[in-house]
């Protein structure tokens, strides 16, 4: 039994209060056509069938979970009413929430002021940190790690702006004299620090990048859209946690609610430090915003209809999981981060892998040890094949021969990069299960690579 449904009784006790909200109101409503529903609803199911396990803990390889029963739950009640957060005419009580939530996410990074809102994702949110950046530093360019998400160079490309690729170090993160050699001309407006990368989980020296803010003047964006709940951890390396702390000096930072935040697709957030970039979003409605002088949260954002559940999800998730150092929250992310390093652990020790760094956060990436990086590319593709035969299911990532040249896993470099095997522990319960993930993936290793150890 892996899918809970107990829980979705509290949806019907929920419901009845939620109704009782609206009781005045003479009696509406269709009965549904229950018996057709149930036919669809059975065919879903069925095509549904059609992916990974991403619910299980032995899926293991992209940036993919579940929501929280609660988040689930909460964006469901919502649904009977399907709020816009487009602005308070679409829905009062879930915008109050969503301001709610995204105020305590700024806290999280120590800001007691702020302006920010939820949004599709990631990538919008980074679209309006990297606008906004724009407008303050017209016709200056945009410094990214070269490890960043792809996400930065096809935003610049949309807001036709310059970007500089900075090249990361052999552990994948920006090079601060690169970086400098970058900034000097002045050419740049703005620098993005990534504080865990997509691929490896990286993290971005920040304190060396604020350092050259004080220096040249840019702007520093933080896109933590995957790490930014990381600052809640108590069990991080000295370069991430010396960046976490000082992660509020940024002058805005993305972080993506339906990544490490337990939320279902639809939830990133973007946070500027300074209030006053709400001018820039200014604009006039004909339609939208004639109900009351408070602020409407699409006056400072860029998209317009929003769903109104995200943030109804978000704010159960927070009233439930405080984002509290130390608290219940922080302790998931604590060990996903156990889970992973228990990974590397295992992985030096088995001398058929190799694993490329010890993990920032959550991520492990190691190579196949082969006589050749063609060959380690076709091996690591065999192994992972192997374990998803065995439920195990990992990822692949193409990486460069600087970053996995310290762990001379090949003898001749016959490409400039390998594809690694690639796993995000990105559930608490990865810790719990790793004894048994890693004798799976041992099998599978005996199976694709011959007996090891
Ligand atoms: C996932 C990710 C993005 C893109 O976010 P989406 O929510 O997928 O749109 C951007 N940057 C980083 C570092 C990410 O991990």
């Amino acid at each position: 039994m892996s899918f809970d449904s107990q829980s979705l009784r509290l949806l019907g006790d929920a419901l009845k209060v939620l109704e009782g909200g609206f009781s005045s109101l003479p009696q509406c409503g269709a009965v549904a056509d229950c018996a057709a529903m149930a036919e669809v609803l059975r065919e879903v199911a069925s095509r549904l069938h059609d992916n990974y396990p991403y619910h299980h803990p032995f899926y293991i390889g992209q940036m993919l979970k579940p929501p929280h029963p609660v988040a689930r739950l909460a964006y469901a009640l919502a649904m009977w009413i399907n709020p816009n957060n487009h602005a308070l005419d679409g829905g009062r009580a879930s915008s109050a929430m969503e301001k709610e939530a995204v105020a305590e996410i700024a806290r999280m990074f120590g800001w007691k002021e702020h302006l920010g809102h939820l949004c599709g994702g990631g990538t919008m949110a980074n679209f309006e940190a990297l606008w906004v950046s724009r407008q303050l530093h017209p016709g200056k360019g945009i410094a990214v790690s070269e490890q960043a998400h792809y996400t930065h160079a096809r935003l610049s490309a949309v807001l036709r702006t310059p970007l500089v690729k900075v090249p990361a170090d052999g552990c994948g993160r920006m090079d601060p004299e690169q970086l400098e050699a970058v900034v000097k001309s002045g050419a740049i407006g703005t620098v993005v620090a990534t504080l865990g990368s997509t691929a490896v989980g990286a993290v971005d020296p920040l304190p060396a990048i604020l350092k050259l803010r004080e220096r040249y003047g840019f702007r520093v964006h933080v896109d933590a859209a995957y790490g930014g709940y990381f600052k809640l951890a108590g069990n991080l390396g000295a370069n991430a946690e010396a960046a976490f702390q000082r992660i509020g000096e940024a002058d805005s930072i993305v972080v993506d609610p339906h990544k490490h935040g337990l939320q279902p697709y639809g939830c990133g957030c973007v946070l500027f430090k300074n209030p006053e970039v709400g001018r820039i979003y200014q604009h006039d409605s004909p339609y939208t915003y004639f109900t009351s002088d408070e602020l409407h949260l699409g006056e400072i954002s860029l998209e317009c209809s929003r769903p109104g559940a995200a943030a109804v999800g978000l704010w159960a998730t927070l009233r439930l999981l405080p984002l509290a150092t130390g608290g219940e929250f922080a302790r998931m992310l604590e060990m996903c981060r156990e889970a992973a390093l228990d990974l590397y652990d295992h992985l030096q020790q088995d001398r058929r892998f190799a694993p490329l760094f010890p993990p920032e956060l959550d991520i492990v990436a190691w190579a196949v040890r082969s006589p050749s990086a063609r060959q380690s590319t076709r091996l690591a593709r065999r192994v992972f094949d192997a374990a998803a035969e065995r439920d195990v299911h990992l990822a692949l990532a193409t990486l460069p021969k600087a970053m996995i040249e310290a762990s001379a896993p090949v003898d001749v470099w016959d490409d400039d990069k390998i594809t690694c095997l690639r796993a995000c522990a990105m559930k608490a319960e990865h810790r719990q299960w790793m004894p048994e993930i890693v004798a799976r993936l041992g099998d599978a290793a005996d199976a694709a690579l011959g007996p090891g150890k």
